[in-house]
């Protein structure tokens, strides 16, 4: 079982799409483990794009981050780390198939809607720095687990 970090960006809460969005995630059968939301501190969207801060675009996107409430998300599942990068699409929504989350609800590179992890080392490294206090991550097991895998032979 994998974790990974999600957040809908802050033009997924102005659109209205937090709802729609999470059902994407929910309904393929990916765990919620943490849930919260907020305008999260400048420095920690800095840090969050550290990796990007020498590219053209890293102000305008620490600005954009801010602007707005964001939501982030702790989830679980089986390759939970692809699984949510393939339901998300490709980064510029323009170019994202239809049936992803960028492909069916945006048109913009910047404005996107959605950030996950792009790896195991990401996945942790972003989920210490967003989930960081322990008591919000929550260790459950959804009724429908033994539904969602065949627990025998994938788990
Ligand atoms: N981004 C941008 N312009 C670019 C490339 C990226 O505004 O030319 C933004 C976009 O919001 C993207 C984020 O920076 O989601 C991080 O870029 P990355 O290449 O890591 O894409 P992602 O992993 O989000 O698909
Ligand atoms: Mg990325």
């Amino acid at each position: 079982m994998e974790r990974t970090l999600v957040l809908f960006k802050p033009d997924a809460v102005q659109r209205g799409l937090v709802g729609k969005i999470l059902s994407r995630f929910e309904e393929k059968g990916l765990k919620i483990v943490g849930l919260k939301m907020r305008v999260f501190p400048e420095e920690l969207l800095r840090t969050h794009y550290e990796v990007h801060k020498q590219r053209p675009f890293f102000e305008g996107l620490v600005k954009f981050m801010g602007s707005s409430p964001v939501v982030a998300l702790a989830l679980e599942g089986k390759d939970a780390i692809t699984t949510t990068r393939t339901l998300m699409g490709e980064t510029n929504c323009a170019k994202s198939a239809p049936g992803t989350i960028r492909g069916d609800f945006g048109m913009s590179f910047s404005h996107n809607l959605v950030h996950g992890s792009d790896g195991p080392d990401t996945a942790k490294s972003e989920l210490a720095l967003w989930f960081a206090d322990p008591a919000e991550v929550c260790e459950w097991t959804p009724q429908q687990t033994t539904w969602v895998y065949d627990v025998e032979e994938e788990l």
